[in-house]
């Protein structure tokens, strides 16, 4: 694993108040956390602060970033008071920034951007939802 001291710096000084430095490795956050209950294998809070405070830079290339539901339980209960969700935020932009985001939710993104819906849709689809909407203002 190629360490960059640079970066735990760069996530530390842009997270100001609550540094991310502060992590004692409790693992509080940890046995707070719903996926980690759920998968303690596949998501780890804990570990995802440790990448960061040793400089593993490619924390941002896990899929663990995006597995997160920001749900607030672990940084509601860090007795350092440190805030994961501003880091897995922070760390999903700087993800997407390096083009390391999975494609999918993006093309999601896309698509509600451009049609107002997840997946694109059949023209046939589209027909019958305008027929629809049609129909429906019709009624009243
Ligand atoms: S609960 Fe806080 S101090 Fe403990 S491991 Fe998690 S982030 Fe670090
Ligand atoms: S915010 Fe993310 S890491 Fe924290 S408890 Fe919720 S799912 Fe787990």
């Amino acid at each position: 694993m190629k360490l960059n001291p640079y970066f735990k710096e760069e996530v530390n000084r842009e997270l100001g108040e609550h540094k991310i430095l502060m992590c004692y490795q409790c693992g509080k956050c940890s046995s707070f956390c719903p996926l980690f209950n759920l998968e303690p294998e596949k998501f780890n809070p804990r570990r995802i602060i440790e990448m960061v405070n040793i400089g593993a830079e490619d924390v941002l290339k896990l899929d663990d970033i995006w597995r997160c539901t920001t749900c607030y339980e672990c940084a509601e209960n860090c007795p350092q008071k440190i805030n994961f969700v501003e880091l897995i935020v922070y760390l999903r932009t700087k993800a997407t920034e390096k083009g390391f985001a999975p494609k999918l939710p993006l093309q999601e993104l896309e698509s509600v951007r451009k049609e107002g819906f997840s997946v694109p849709l059949s023209p046939r689809a589209k027909k019958w939802i305008e027929n629809y909407m049609v129909e429906v203002k019709t009624r009243g």
